[in-house]
């Protein structure tokens, strides 16, 4: 295959990856999105295997068929759930990836500086997204506590692993080769950063780290392009960093945070929020259901607890008798709702919610004051009132969907236990709250049959 059919090759898969990122952002586009990506991928991977003079394919085959099945089988078995933890993976994988293609790339002789450089950064950046990743997986799985872990003197620490790291990198630089002691210390040194640079990051900062650590696994495939002079992964992986980063800073926004403070604030100053006291009004779904069936205008907040629960069904099975009942219904999410960006809108998509019946927080809270009943669905930290009150709050100064305001409260959960942040939610006592404790999905499935008679 000539330069210019190659080239021609990547210009279309690169046409595919932007249109394709292009109809991700809506729901209704999305799956098609999804699909003229991994075309342009297959069409990026086919030509550049062709264009390679590779002698040999089959272990090519063979990995190739490997990680294909690997990825269906995980892809079919997940349960919607666990997607959260699956994107963390994805993005190790992506990481270590990237590290390998760099370290190979020290096979090539005559390798230039620029090009050493590259593949010092796509070892670097590709080890930290690797550990990082996992640290992340860690975290969000609950295998380990998801809320920050600091100790005394971590900054320093921290400060001296980067320093170790950067003046390694520099003599490897130097002195490049396959056997320089100077790259096993930047890829064991990679891997420690990363771990040290998210535990101290926990609680409601997650989903930050999650998209920058997407953001991170874009740069360290674009290092590797350039490592290995291929203007596809240059270009997929730029898109990848730069999408990343966006979304790092939509999170941001939607955590009222500024990126430094995410990172480093939880260094050393772990707040304890204002321990929370008073009673609780439980309710049954026979009162809920007397409620909701005088209710002019209903708003449902989804959370995790929905995707737990999978009560997406049910829900929207319970918003289309109240419209029929002559409510206006709509639904509120918040930017950082569930374990994953738009975790809740593919909920809501997959049971087939209406989009002009979703909300923006920014667009609900104004008018949640004349919304008779807030239907808070296994969703805690955010509709945390303490975010907006506490200053002692870990969460304080995170905006959250003001359902203490709304007329009455309904909250959906199993018990009193927090959110993923671990902090306690004044909300469940508020004078307008009533706690309906079980099942999402079997507490709604209960206020369906109320209805039904
Ligand atoms: P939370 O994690 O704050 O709360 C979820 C609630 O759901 C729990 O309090 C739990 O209470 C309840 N729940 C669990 N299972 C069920 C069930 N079967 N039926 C009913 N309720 C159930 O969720 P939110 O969506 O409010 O907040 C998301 C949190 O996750 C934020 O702190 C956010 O920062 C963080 N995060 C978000 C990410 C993202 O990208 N969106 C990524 C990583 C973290 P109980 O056990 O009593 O039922």
């Amino acid at each position: 295959m000539t330069l210019e059919l190659i080239n021609v090759w990547y210009i279309v898969a690169a046409a595919l990856f932007v249109f394709g990122l292009k109809q991700l952002s809506s729901p209704a586009t999305a799956v098609r999105g999804n699909l003229l990506s991994a075309l342009g991928m297959l069409i990026a991977i086919v030509v550049t295997l062709f264009s390679r003079e590779i002698m040999e394919f089959r272990w090519i085959l063979v990995a190739a068929a490997v990680g294909a099945t690997i990825g269906a089988v995980a892809a079919q078995r997940v349960a919607m759930t666990a997607m959260p933890e699956m994107v963390a993976l994805f993005n190790g994988s992506g990481g270590v990836a990237s590290l390998l293609v760099g370290w190979s790339a020290l096979y090539n002789t005559g390798n230039s500086t620029f090009t050493v450089i590259t593949i010092l950064l796509s070892i670097l950046i590709g080890g930290v997204t690797f550990s990082g990743s996992i640290v992340a997986w860690g975290k969000l799985s609950e295998v380990m506590t998801s809320r920050a872990v600091v100790f005394g003197a971590q900054r320093f620490v921290n400060g001296l692993i980067l320093g170790a790291l950067v003046a390694c990198g520099i003599v490897f630089c130097m002195e490049p080769g396959l056997q320089s002691p100077y790259l096993y210390a930047v890829v064991g040194l990679s891997f420690l950063f990363g771990v040290m640079a998210v535990m101290p990051i926990g609680g409601a900062d997650m989903p930050v780290v999650i998209s920058l650590l997407n953001s991170y696994s874009g740069l360290a495939a674009c290092a590797a392009g350039f490592a290995i002079n291929n203007n596809i992964l240059i270009v997929a992986g730029s898109l990848v960093g730069a999408a990343g980063i966006i979304l790092t800073n939509i999170m941001c926004k939607a955590m009222n945070r500024s990126l430094a403070n995410v990172l480093f604030s939880g260094f050393g100053a772990v707040k304890t929020a204002t321990k929370v006291e008073g009673e609780v009004k439980p309710i049954n779904t026979e009162d809920a259901y007397l409620i909701l069936e005088a209710a002019s205008s209903v708003t449902f907040v989804p959370g995790y607890g929905m995707a737990v629960a999978q009560a997406q069904h049910v829900v929207r099975e319970l918003g289309d008798i109240l419209e029929n009942n002559g409510a206006e219904v709509s639904f509120a999410i918040h930017p950082v709702a569930g374990r994953m960006p738009g975790h809740m809108n593919v909920l809501l998509a997959e049971a087939n919610v209406s989009y002009d019946q979703l909300v923006e927080m920014d667009d609900i809270n104004p008018r949640i004051g004349n919304i008779d009943v807030a239907v808070v669905i296994g969703a805690n930290d955010v509709v945390n009132p303490a975010a907006r009150e506490d200053e002692n709050s870990p969460i304080y100064g995170m905006p959250i969907i003001n359902v203490d305001h709304a007329r009455t409260v309904f909250v959906l959960k199993r018990s009193m236990a927090s959110g993923f942040s671990g902090v306690d939610n004044p909300l469940f006592f508020g004078e307008n709250t009533r706690m309906l404790f079980g099942d999402a999905k079997a507490s709604i499935s209960g206020v369906i049959g109320e209805f039904k008679g």
